[in-house]
């Protein structure tokens, strides 16, 4: 984009540009409810010519004289600037209606920072490219949910920026971003490192997938191995069972946030960081519960996952991280 901070085609007759020539405000309030608002739209050709269409003489006739003679040589004078009929920049649509300077840096930040905004934040989209599936509106308004969807927790709201932001910084983005890096994989595999392949895909992300799967086929959760349940929260709409969307969802962030944390190491996300992450998730929830009187629902979500982990910790890491049962 191409800044260009003097008058185009579609600047308006109020812009300061119009004023700096002294016109008197009547005059352009004149032209602005009886002629139009653009330059292009009062320029020489249609305005200050000879062979003006007859309802428009009537009103260049209540222009004042000396008005008149400054906007008709201003007109003259750059002619070829205003009458050139393109397509206006993208900086003129943001720029060209603001009539003049004042707050002008705030408006470029707002303008800059919406622009960012609509490249980077839209990790559905680069989702479904990766994954090479389309996402309904439907899903697509599950998965937003499902980003936004904030715990009782700190810890969670914590663990979920930290994932959403890893989701943009991807090797093959950030080839793009700096020209010099590999695109390959950052744990080493040396497959491309598109976001699906680092989050699921890599064979060194896997295995912790897999025992995520384990514990819900322990859990009696039925769900399909797919990875836009996890990543982005989109549940298949025909399930045989109900599913325990807050507690899956619970597990998914532990494991996304494990996954996020060995982000550039050589080495699998380890099964013992998730249940520690899931077992602090769990404590967490219990306080805020307990907290709330909302104890027996919590003990129902809870409850089995809760005896999973224990079984799956040695009785060394129990005593470490103090994982007595609350239940
Ligand atoms: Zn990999």
């Amino acid at each position: 984009m191409k800044i260009d901070h003097s008058f185009s085609p579609f600047t308006k007759i109020n812009s300061k540009w119009i004023k700096d020539l002294k016109v008197r405000p009547e005059t352009i309030r004149l032209l602005e409810e009886n002629v139009d608002s653009t330059l292009f739209d009062i320029s020489i050709k249609r305005i200050f010519s000879d062979t003006m269409p007859s309802q428009r003489r009537e009103t260049i006739e209540r222009i004042n004289k000396w008005d008149f003679i400054r906007l008709k040589s201003f007109f003259k004078a750059n002619e070829n600037r205003i009458e050139t009929k393109k397509q206006p920049t993208n900086w003129e649509k943001i720029f060209a209606s603001h009539i003049s300077d004042k707050g002008l840096i705030s408006i470029i930040y707002k303008e800059l920072s919406q622009l960012n905004n609509k490249t980077s934040n839209n990790p559905i989209k680069t989702w479904a490219g990766d994954m090479n599936r389309h996402f309904s509106k439907e899903d697509i308004l599950m998965a937003n949910r499902h980003m936004k969807r904030w715990s009782s927790s700190l810890i969670i709201r914590e663990m979920q920026i930290k994932t959403t932001l890893r989701y943009h910084l991807t090797p093959v983005r950030m080839t793009k971003i700096s020209k010099t890096n590999s695109n390959k994989c950052w744990r080493g595999c040396r497959e491309k490192g598109t976001l699906i392949h680092c989050w699921w895909e890599c064979k060194l992300a896997q295995p912790l997938w897999k025992t995520v799967w384990r514990f819900l086929k322990k859990l009696k959760i039925e769900l399909p191995y797919d990875p836009a349940i996890p990543l982005l929260g989109i549940y298949p709409k025909s399930l045989k069972s109900a599913i325990p969307k807050v507690l899956c969802t619970q597990m998914f962030i532990a494991a996304l946030f494990t996954i996020a944390k060995t982000w550039k190491q050589p080495k699998c996300p380890a099964t013992d960081e998730w249940i520690k992450k899931m077992w602090y998730i769990y404590t967490m929830e219990y306080y805020s519960a307990a907290k709330q009187n909302k104890i027996i629902p919590f003990a129902i979500t809870w409850m089995d996952l809760e005896g999973i982990m224990l079984s799956e910790r040695s009785q060394r890491e129990k005593d470490n991280l103090c994982m007595t049962p609350l239940i």
